[in-house]
């Protein structure tokens, strides 16, 4: 499988509840060149959700085809359900140089690090404690008790994949969290097109490499706030 050497692909994993949809989304808003990849699920859509925007909500003999097929640049059961990006879409977006964004869990990152690692840019998302965690999935209201707390019981577990990411953004307060991921995504995307970044961003993003703040991921891992 070959990969473009100035195609991105940003990886954005968090627990669920930590703030990724948010974040991603307003950086998609504000960054149109960013193209998100819509993977494909087998959960059925939350109330506001578009199918072929927000996620291709198929059937489970749908994506068992697509498996065999051979459609996806990586597939996995999350939280019961099974989820996948589409090979095709990561393919040409690479092939034609354009920046992407990858919603994704822990273990689809590790697949797409491993087949496109000279684009793969991978990003974890911390909450400030877990406790917030849990407030933020009670108050988001999409979700039954039973979900929440599988959710909840994961979190710790996704948590403690974070030193495989490149980089952690801490979303305390919202607006600097937005401010990390968008320095880094503005230092990546320098870095794609092989020129220096703006000397803050570049500042910024290096502050969340995970080689400097891995302790902030550990504390929340030892039940404190990060
Ligand atoms: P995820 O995509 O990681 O599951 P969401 O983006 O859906 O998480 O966020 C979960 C809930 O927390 C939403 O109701 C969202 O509005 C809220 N939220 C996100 N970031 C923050 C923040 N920094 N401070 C307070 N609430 C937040
Ligand atoms: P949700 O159901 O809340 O939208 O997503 C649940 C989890 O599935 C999130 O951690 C999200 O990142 C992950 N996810 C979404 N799409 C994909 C995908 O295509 N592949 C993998 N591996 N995980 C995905």
């Amino acid at each position: 499988m070959s990969t473009s050497p100035c195609g991105l692909l940003m990886v954005v994993s968090s627990p669920s509840g930590a703030g990724k949809t948010t974040l991603c989304r307003r950086l998609l808003t504000e960054h149109p060149e960013l193209t998100f990849s819509v993977s494909y699920t087998t959960r059925p859509a939350r109330p506001g959700e578009r199918d072929g925007k927000d996620y291709h909500f198929v059937s489970d003999d749908t994506f068992t085809q697509m498996v065999e097929a051979g459609a996806f640049a990586e597939w996995n059961w999350v939280h019961g359900r099974r989820y996948g990006t589409g090979l095709e879409t990561v393919r040409q977006a690479l092939a034609q140089g354009r920046r992407i964004l990858l919603d994704i869990d822990y273990q689809g990152a590790a697949r797409i690090l491993a087949v496109f690692a000279d684009s793969a840019r991978l990003v974890f998302i911390l909450p400030p404690s877990l406790a917030v965690l849990e407030s933020r999935l009670r108050g988001r209201q999409t979700d039954s008790e039973d979900v929440i707390t599988t959710r909840l019981n994961k979190a710790r577990h996704e948590v403690g994949q974070y030193p495989m990411y490149h980089y952690l953004v801490l979303n305390r307060e919202l607006e600097a969290g937005y401010r990390e991921l968008r320095a880094i995504y503005q230092a990546e995307l320098a870095r794609a097109e092989g020129r220096s970044a703006p000397e803050d961003d570049a500042a910024l993003a290096h502050s969340c490499l995970t080689t400097e703040r891995g302790a902030l991921a550990e504390r929340l891992l030892q039940g404190d706030e990060a």
